[in-house]
């Protein structure tokens, strides 16, 4: 959901020749493309698509495990896996997103290396595996939904999604956030650096709590910002 769209809108600034920097609203605002992920129906589970919610998707020999939250220990939720374009460009990744689900407020899921969420970037291949989760509850989201991509052009994300939702007859609930691109940050910029390779890392995308309130995965009624590392790393953080 988005709760307030408008916390994401940004005034283009301009330098004055008093050297003060103001806001330029309507003079000169240069339209900007974005990438909207749209709320769409869930892909097969067996399929590598972009999916929130079921199982993660991983290559059958690969070793990935499922993680547990290093506060209180217990297996994360999945929230969805995206179709990435590798760095390189030729091949895809899928990024697996995970969150802990257990103690709001107490698990830093809002940290970028808090431990109480994690990204795993799996390359997409033709063999490829549902992840089973540990026997728990809550490793799971109770409801499951696909994502498509739309362009959209604005002068910020804001009007990128309005613009978006007037042509294609829409809703703003549809909308489920936006990849690649700057991110248009909500607080100031935490854009990550990688723990492998110290680089700072490629925003991938800016993710909203979902389509369904009742179903809503926890960003605090903010945004959560993806990234990923040429050298296969991957972290997100949210704010709100
Ligand atoms: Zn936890
Ligand atoms: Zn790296």
């Amino acid at each position: 959901m988005w709760s307030l769209p408008w916390q994401t809108r940004k005034r283009a600034k301009e330098v004055g020749n008093d050297g003060k920097v103001r806001d330029c609203e309507g003079i000169g605002l240069v339209m900007a493309e974005y990438t909207l992920l749209i709320n769409a129906a869930a892909p097969e589970e067996s399929e590598p698509r972009n999916r929130f919610g079921g199982r993660p998707l991983v290559p059958k020999n690969s070793k990935v495990g499922w993680p547990n939250c290093k506060s209180c220990n217990l297996p994360m939720q999945f929230i969805g896996q995206l179709m990435v374009a590798a760095h390189s460009n030729e091949t895809q990744n899928l990024c697996l997103m995970f969150m802990c689900d257990r103690d709001p407020g107490v698990c830093e899921t809002w940290m970028p290396d808090g431990g109480a969420n994690q990204v795993i970037l799996v390359p997409v291949d033709e063999d490829m595996v549902l992840l089973e989760p540990p026997r728990a509850d809550g490793c799971l989201r109770n409801i499951t939904y696909g994502a498509t991509l739309a362009d959209a052009s604005g002068e910020d994300i804001y009007t990128a999604m309005l613009n978006y939702v007037e042509k294609s007859n829409s809703t703003f609930d549809n909308i489920l956030g936006n990849m690649f691109g700057t991110p248009e940050w909500i607080q100031s910029d935490e854009t990550p650096h990688c723990n492998k390779c110290k680089k700072l890392m490629r925003a991938v995308a800016v993710l909203n709590e979902g389509p369904d309130p009742m179903e809503s995965v926890n960003f605090g009624t903010g945004e959560a910002y993806l990234f990923d590392c040429a050298c296969g790393d991957g972290k997100f953080l949210w704010q709100c």
